[in-house]
C-alpha cells in the first residue's frame, strides 16, 4: 500500500519502520525527527499525503491534529483514509472526521496502547472510532503495526475508549501505590503483599503486570529507577483528556478528577519529572503533599 506518514518521533518512527518493513511504499514528514531507514522523507505533510492511499499521524495533541489535517485533507487522493492514531481529545477527533466526510474521504481515530516497546515490536492495541469501509482499508495495517484493533464505533469511539481506559489505569496505579506505602508503614513484606494482592480481589494490571515495587513481581520500570516506561507526564495528558471529556459529556468522574489533580503536582517534582508513572510508589513513601 502507499502511505503517508505524519509524526515521526518516538512512537512513529518505529510503527513507519513496520510498515516498511512489512512492504509498504511509505512516504514521511515531521518537522523535526529524521525518517527512518526505508521511509522516504516528504518535504511537507501535504507532499507525504499526496497519492496515499492511507495518511497516518502520530502527533501529539489535538490542536497539532487540526492543523495537519487542514493541511493534509485537500492533498489526499479520492477514496483514502486518514488514520489518526495520536492520543487527542474526543471533540478533535469527531471535527476531523467532519472534516474529512465533507472531502468525501475515510476517517479513522485509533489511538494506541503499548508504547514505545509495542510500538518496536508490531503488538500495540488499536482502539477504532469510524465508519466500517475505513476500517476495512486500515486492517492490514492493524495487523503489521498491532496484535489487536478493536473497532469501538463511530469516529471519536477510539479516543472515548483510550480515555476511559487510562483513566482506571491512572488511579489503579494511585491506589497500588498507596498501598503498597501502607503496607511498608504496617511491616508487611513487599514480596507478601504482592503474592496476596496479585491473586486477591485488589489485583489489576497496575499491581500484576507492571507492579511498582522494585524486586517485586514482574520486571517492570521500577526494576530501572522509575525509567519511562510510560511516563508521569504522558499520564497526566490522558487524565486531563478523561477531564476535559467528562466535563463535556457532564459525567462524574471523582477517581479521575483526584488522579489527574495528583499527577499534576507529582510532574512538578523532582521524583515525578521525567519518570515513569508507577513512581508514585516513592512518592507516597515520602509521604509527599504535591
Ligand atoms: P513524540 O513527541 O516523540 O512525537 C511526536 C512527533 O510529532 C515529533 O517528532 C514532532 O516533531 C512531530 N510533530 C509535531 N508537530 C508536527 C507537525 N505539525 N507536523 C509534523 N510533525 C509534527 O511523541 P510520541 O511519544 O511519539 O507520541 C505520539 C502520540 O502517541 C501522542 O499523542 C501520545 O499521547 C501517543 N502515545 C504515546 C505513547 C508513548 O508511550 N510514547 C503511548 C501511547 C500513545
Amino acid at each position: 500500500m502507499k502511505i503517508g506518514f505524519i509524526g515521526l518521533g518516538n512512537m512513529g518512527a518505529p510503527m513507519a519502520a513496520n510498515l516498511v518493513a512489512a512492504g509498504h511504499e511509505v512516504t514521511g514528514f515531521d518537522l523535526a525527527a529524521p525518517a527512518p531507514e526505508g521511509v522516504t522523507k516528504a518535504a511537507s505533510a501535504a507532499e507525504a499525503a499526496t497519492g496515499a492511499e492511507v495518511v497516518i499521524t502520530m502527533l501529539p495533541n489535538g490542536d497539532i491534529l487540526r492543523a495537519v489535517a487542514t493541511e493534509v485533507l485537500p492533498a489526499m487522493q479520492p477514496g483514502a483514509v486518514l488514520l489518526d492514531c495520536s492520543t487527542v481529545d474526543v471533540a478533535s477527533a469527531r471535527d476531523v472526521a467532519a472534516m474529512a466526510a465533507e472531502k468525501g474521504l475515510g476517517c479513522l481515530d485509533a489511538p494506541v496502547s503499548g508504547g514505545v516497546g509495542g510500538a518496536a515490536a508490531g503488538t500495540l492495541t488499536f482502539m477504532v472510532g469510524g465508519d466500517e469501509a475505513a476500517f476495512a482499508t486500515a486492517k492490514p495495517l492493524f495487523d503489521v503495526m498491532g496484535q489487536k484493533a478493536v473497532h469501538c464505533g463511530p469516529a471519536g469511539n477510539g479516543q472515548a475508549a483510550k480515555i476511559c481506559n487510562n483513566m482506571i489505569l491512572g488511579v489503579t496505579m494511585i491506589a497500588t501505590c498507596e498501598a503498597f506505602a501502607l503496607a511498608d508503614k504496617l511491616g508487611l513484606d513487599r514480596q507478601a503483599m504482592f503474592d496476596v494482592v496479585s491473586t486477591s480481589s485488589g489485583q489489576s494490571w497496575s499491581m500484576n503486570t507492571y507492579c511498582p515495587a522494585p524486586g517485586v513481581g514482574p520486571t517492570s520500570p521500577a526494576d530501572n529507577d522509575y525509567t519511562p516506561g510510560f511516563a508521569a507526564d504522558l499520564m497526566l495528558k490522558d487524565l486531563r483528556l478523561s477531564q476535559e471529556a467528562a466535563t463535556a459529556a457532564d459525567a462524574d468522574t471523582p477517581m479521575g478528577h483526584l488522579a489527574a489533580t495528583l499527577y499534576a503536582g507529582f510532574v512538578e517534582t523532582e521524583d515525578g519529572a521525567g519518570r515513569d508513572f508507577s513512581a508514585m510508589l516513592p512518592r507516597f513513601e515520602a509521604r509527599g503533599r504535591k
